[in-house]
């Protein structure tokens, strides 16, 4: 199994019932781990709500491919509406990491861009794995942390799983 790891947002709609669900379904894929729950100021467009972010360790057999499919029809089924680039939405799923691997094609960059210039995802990667490296950089040792723009809203077990 590889070992991936997701990033999840919401600012729209019942954030911690919709994240709870994405949760939950992704656990339906294989082995996973949840970090806390935290909220975050919007990147982009600052007239949306603040989000809530989370991010889980996800070990599956799926191909990048096909587990991206997996991560956009939860998208969907949350009923996210594309209205603007980087505006609010029900649920953003993005894949952070495929194993080791480097991937680029039409629908998936792996590692994800930005991974290492957002504190809100850096903090629920470092709940899971606080010694994590990507792009040969280890996280905890980023100067983005040292400032971070985001609060933990719960530090327990807010996914229920
Ligand atoms: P950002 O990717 O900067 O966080 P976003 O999450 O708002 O922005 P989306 O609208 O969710 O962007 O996705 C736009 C496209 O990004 C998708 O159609 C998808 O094919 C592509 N994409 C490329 N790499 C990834 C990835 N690692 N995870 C998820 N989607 C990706
Ligand atoms: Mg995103
Ligand atoms: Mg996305």
């Amino acid at each position: 199994m590889i070992k991936t790891y997701i990033g999840l947002g919401s600012n729209l709609g019942d954030s911690l019932q919709i994240l709870t669900e994405a949760v939950h379904k992704l656990a339906t894929l294989g082995p996973l781990q949840v970090s806390q729950l935290y909220q975050s100021p919007p990147m982009g467009p600052q007239d949306q709500p603040n989000y809530l972010n989370a991010a889980v360790q996800l070990q599956t057999d799926l191909a990048p491919l096909a587990l991206l499919d997996e991560l956009q029809r939860f998208e969907q089924e949350s009923g996210r509406v594309r209205l603007r680039h980087w505006g609010e939405r029900t649920l953003d799923l993005d894949l952070l990491i495929y194993g080791d691997e480097q991937i680029q094609n039409e629908r998936l960059t792996v590692p994800h861009v930005g991974v290492l210039e957002r504190d809100f995802v850096l903090r629920p990667l470092l709940d899971i794995d606080p010694n994590l490296v990507i792009k040969g950089q280890l996280l905890k040792s980023l100067a983005i942390l040292d400032n971070p723009n985001l609060t933990v809203l719960d530090a327990g077990n807010w996914a229920n799983i």
